[in-house]
C-alpha cells in the first residue's frame, strides 16, 4: 500500500470512529456513545430479568394499577422521535417490594418502580415528575454513555461477554450499574449533573404533555429534601442540589405549563389515586 493511500485509510476510518461515537444529546450536548443502541436494549432487558428473579416483586392489584395509572401517560406521552430513539413499542412496568425511595429505567423500554418512593413522591403528579426523570435518562441515552465512560475507564468492559452470559459475577454488576440497574448491587454509579439536569427537563415536559400538573416536580423535590433516608434514591445520588434543581424547574415552567393545559383540553387528564403502601 503507498504511504497516500494508506494514510487516507487511517483518515477514513479516524473518521467513521468519531461518527459512530459521537451523538447530540436532546438539550444539544455531545454525547460519547460506543454502543449500538440494539446492545443497550438487550444489556436493559437481560438486567431487568437479572432483577426480577432477584427483588421480590410487588403483586397488590391496587398498588400496581396506580404505578400503571402514571407511567402509561408519561410512556405515551413521548414523541414519535422519542420514540424511535427508545426503539420499543410497550414498556414493561415492574413495582418492586423494596423499601428505598427509588425508580428507574431501563434501555430496551423498561420502569421498575420501588415500592418506598409511592410514600415520598406523595401525588400521582410527583409520581409522574420521578418516572418521566427516568425515563428522560433513557431518552437521552445516559446509560450508553455511562457505559462507554466506564469502557474507556476500565480499559474495556465485557459488553460481549454480558451479553453472552460469560462475564464474571462483577463484571456482569458493573455493566448492569451503567446501564442503569446497580441500585440493589451496591453499585449505585451516580448520573453526572449534566445528565440529571437533562433528565429533569425531559421529565418536566413529559409529565406536562401527559396531563400532570408540572409544578408538582419541584414539590417532589420539597419532599425528597425532607425525607432524607439512608440510602439516597438515584435523583438524590448526585448533584446539582435540590435547591437548584427547584429553579431550574421553575425558569422552565412558563414554556410547560400551557402544554399541561393544552393536554387537559384535549382530554389527557389522569387521576391516579395513591394506594396505603405498608
Ligand atoms: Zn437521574
Amino acid at each position: 500500500m503507498n504511504p497516500l493511500h494508506y494514510k487516507k485509510t487511517i483518515l477514513t476510518s479516524a473518521a467513521l470512529t468519531v461518527m459512530v461515537a459521537c451523538a447530540t444529546s436532546p438539550l444539544g450536548r455531545n454525547q460519547l456513545m460506543l454502543q449500538s443502541d440494539g446492545d443497550m436494549n438487550k444489556m436493559g432487558e437481560q438486567s431487568f430479568e437479572e432483577m426480577k428473579q432477584k427483588t421480590p416483586i410487588e403483586k397488590d392489584a391496587a398498588i400496581n394499577a396506580y404505578v400503571r395509572c402514571v407511567a402509561l401517560p408519561i410512556t405515551r406521552a413521548l414523541t414519535a422521535d422519542q420514540k424511535s430513539k427508545v426503539g420499543v413499542k410497550d414498556w414493561e412496568i415492574v413495582v418492586f417490594k423494596d423499601p428505598t425511595a427509588n425508580a428507574f429505567a431501563l434501555p430496551g423500554g423498561k420502569i421498575g418502580v420501588h415500592t418506598g418512593i409511592i410514600p415520598v413522591a406523595k401525588t400521582d403528579a410527583q409520581l409522574a415528575a420521578v418516572l418521566g426523570h427516568e425515563v428522560g435518562h433513557v431518552i437521552a441515552r445516559h446509560g450508553n454513555e455511562r457505559v462507554s465512560q466506564s469502557m474507556l475507564a476500565q480499559g474495556g468492559l465485557v459488553v460481549a461477554d454480558f451479553l453472552s452470559g460469560k462475564a464474571s459475577p462483577e463484571k456482569k454488576q458493573m455493566i448492569m450499574a451503567a446501564v442503569g440497574a446497580g441500585a440493589q448491587y451496591g453499585y449505585l454509579l451516580p448520573y453526572g449533573r449534566t445528565q440529571e439536569s437533562e433528565a429533569d427537563l425531559i421529565g418536566l415536559d413529559l409529565m406536562s404533555r401527559a396531563g400532570f400538573d408540572p409544578r408538582q416536580s419541584v414539590e417532589l423535590w420539597k419532599n425528597m429534601g425532607a425525607s432524607g433516608g439512608s440510602a439516597p434514591p438515584e435523583f438524590m445520588s448526585t448533584h446539582p442540589s435540590g435547591e437548584t434543581r427547584m429553579r431550574d424547574l421553575n425558569s422552565h415552567m412558563a414554556e410547560n405549563l400551557p402544554k399541561y393545559e393544552a393536554a387537559k383540553k384535549s382530554g389527557l387528564n389522569p387521576h391516579c389515586t395513591p394506594p396505603a403502601v405498608k
